[in-house]
C-alpha cells in the first residue's frame, strides 16, 4: 500500500518521538515509522528502567561533556537546555527530581512514564504511529520527495527526518540501517564504535573482586598521539570490578576513547585509587603513623578509604600484608605506585551487544546543527544518536536526542510552510 505524507520520521526512540511531535504540533501531517512493536524500547531499559532523561546544568554544561559533538550541538542544545526538558516533562504529568550526581529521573523512577509521556504527546498531536515497520530503503525521487520502502508499505514524503539511532544493544532493533542509506545518498559515516561500554581485561586477583566497587576513583587513559605517548583523556567516578574486567560509570565513560585508539595495546590506563589524596600525603601519612609506632595493619589503614576486599587485596598483592611499621621501604613505594596509579590492563570491551551508545555515525560537518538538514540532500533531517556524537553517562545521550529531535521536528515542518508560502 502506498501513503503520502508531509514529513515521515523514520525510528520512534527518544529523537523520532519528539521529532514527530514537534512536527505535527505546526499542523504538517506526520507518519512515524518503527521497525519494532513498541517504541521507545531503548528508553523503557534506560538508567536501570528509571530513565535518566537530563542532566541538572545549563545547554555549555552539557555540549563540554559531550566526547565528540559538543561543538555541533549547541545550537539545538540552547534552543531546547535541560530546564526546558524537565518543563516539558513536567507539563506531560511525569514530575522529574535531582540526584546527588546531578542525574535528573523521573519522580515515579519509571522509564514507562518518560515513554508514554513522549508517546501520548505525539499522539495526541497526530502522528500517525506505524510501528512493526522496518524500513528496507529510502531514495529520493526526480521531483524531490521521499521514498521509503518497508516489507508491505511503501511511502512517499515531503520531508524527511531519520533517528534509527545507531548500533548499539541491537536487541532494541537499533541495528545500524541508516548507515548504508545516508551512505548511498553520499553521507561519510565516521566509524561507528562502541562506546560507554563494559571494559575486558585485568588480572586474576582483580577478577576475584568482582562486585567490589570504588565509589571515587580517577581513571587516567594515556595513549600514542601522533607516535607519542601522552594522556588521551581522564575521568572521575565510580568504577565496578567484574569477573571479565571493569564496568560502572568511570570504565564505560573513558571506554569510546578507548575504542577509538587503533590498538589497546598502544593504550595504557591508570587507575588512581585516591584522587583526593597525593603521593607525598599519602607517604607522609605512613611515615607519620610509623612515628607513633606503627602498630597499625596496612589493611586497616587503607581500609579507611578503600573498599575492604580491595584494601585486603591490595596489602597481599603488594608485600604489605603487614603492620605499618613492618613495610619495608621498597614495598611502601610500591604500595604508594598502585594506590595511584595501578595500571589496569584492557584488551577490548563488551562490544555492541552492550554498549549504551555508539560513537561514529553521520559526519557532523554534513548537517545543519541549528536545523539538523543535510547540506548534501536538503528536505532531509538526521537527528539523534545516528549522528557522530557521543556523551558520558548521566542523561547527556537523551537531552541530546531531544534537543536534535526537536530542532529537526521544528525545521522540517517550517520548511513545508515556507514552501507553500513561497508556491501562493
Ligand atoms: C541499556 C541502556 C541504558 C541507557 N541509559 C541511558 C540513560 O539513562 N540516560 C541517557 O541519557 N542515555 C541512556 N542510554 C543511551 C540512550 O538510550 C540513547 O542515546 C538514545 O536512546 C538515543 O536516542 P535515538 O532516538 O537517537 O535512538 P534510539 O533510542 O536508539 O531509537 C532509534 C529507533 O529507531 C528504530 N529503527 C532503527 N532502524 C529502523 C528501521 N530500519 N526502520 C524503522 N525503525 C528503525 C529503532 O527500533 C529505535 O526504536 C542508554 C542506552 C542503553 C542501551
Amino acid at each position: 500500500m502506498e501513503h503520502f505524507f508531509q514529513i515521515g520520521v523514520i525510528g520512534a526512540g527518544a529523537a523520532g518521538l519528539m521529532a514527530a511531535a514537534e512536527a505535527a504540533r505546526r499542523g504538517v501531517s506526520v507518519v512515524l515509522l518503527e521497525k519494532n512493536r513498541k517504541t521507545g524500547v531503548k528508553i523503557l531499559m534506560s538508567g536501570g528502567t528509571r530513565c535518566n532523561v537530563t542532566h541538572n546544568t545549563d545547554a555549555k554544561g552539557i555540549a563540554k561533556a559531550f566526547m565528540n559533538g559538543g561543538r555541533f550541538l549547541q545550537s539545538s542544545l540552547g534552543a531546547f537546555p535541560p530546564r526546558d526538558v524537565v518543563k516539558m516533562f513536567e507539563q506531560l504529568g511525569v514530575p522529574t527530581k535531582v540526584e546527588a550526581t546531578g542525574k535528573v529521573f523521573p519522580v515515579s523512577d519509571r522509564a514507562l512514564h518518560v515513554r508514554d509521556a513522549l508517546l501520548n504527546q505525539a499522539l495526541s498531536l497526530g502522528v500517525q504511529l506505524h510501528t512493526d515497520q522496518a524500513v528496507l530503503n529510502v531514495e529520493q525521487t526526480d521531483k524531490g520527495y521521499w521514498s521509503v520502502r518497508t516489507k508491505n508499505d511503501s511511502y512517499v514524503l515531503e520531508r524527511l527526518i531519520i533517528t534509527t539511532g545507531g548500533k548499539s544493544w541491537p536487541g532494541c532493533g537499533t541495528t545500524g540501517d541508516a548507515y548504508s542509506w545516508l551512505s548511498g545518498l553520499g553521507h561519510q559515516i565516521v566509524y561507528p564504535r562502541p562506546a560507554l561500554v563494559p571494559l575486558v581485561g585485568g588480572s586474576k586477583w582483580m577478577h576475584a573482586l568482582s562486585g567490589v566497587t570504588l565509589p571515587d576513583c580517577q581513571l587516567t587513559l594515556r595513549g600514542k598521539v601522533k607516535g607519542r605517548q601522552k594522556k588521551i583523556c581522564q575521568t572521575r567516578n565510580s568504577l565496578l570490578l567484574t569477573h571479565q574486567g571493569f564496568s560502572g560509570p568511570a570504565a564505560m565513560d573513558i571506554s569510546g576513547a578507548l575504542t577509538a585508539a587503533e590498538s589497546f595495546h598502544d593504550c595504557q590506563l591508570l587507575l588512581d585509587c585516591l584522587p583526593d589524596i597525593g603521593d607525598s600525603q599519602l607517604l607522609g601519612l605512613f611515615l607519620d603513623r610509623q612515628q607513633e609506632g606503627g602498630k597499625q595493619r596496612i589493611t586497616a589503614s587503607l581500609g579507611r578509604w578503600l573498599p575492604k576486599r580491595l584494601a585486603q587485596t591490595l596489602a597481599s598483592e603488594f608485600d604489605a600484608d603487614c603492620t605499618i611499621a613492618e613495610l619495608p621501604k621498597a614495598s611502601r613505594g610500591r604500595l604508594i605506585e598502585a594506590l595511584k596509579r595501578l595500571p589496569l590492563m584492557v584488551k577490548g570491551t563488551l562490544g555492541f551487544e552492550k554498549a549504551e551508545v555508539t560513537a561514529g555515525g553521520v559526519r557532523l560537518d554534513e548537517v545543519n546543527p541549528k536545523t539538523m538538514e543535510s547540506l548534501l540532500r536538503p528536505s532531509l533531517y538526521i537527528a539523534g544518536e545516528v549522528l557522530d556524537v557521543d556523551g558520558p553517562i548521566g542523561g547527556y545521550n537523551f537531552q541530546a536526542a531531544f534537543s536534535t529531535g526537536r530542532a529537526a521536528g521544528i525545521a522540517a515542518a517550517e520548511s513545508i510552510h515556507t514552501a507553500t508560502t513561497n508556491s501562493d
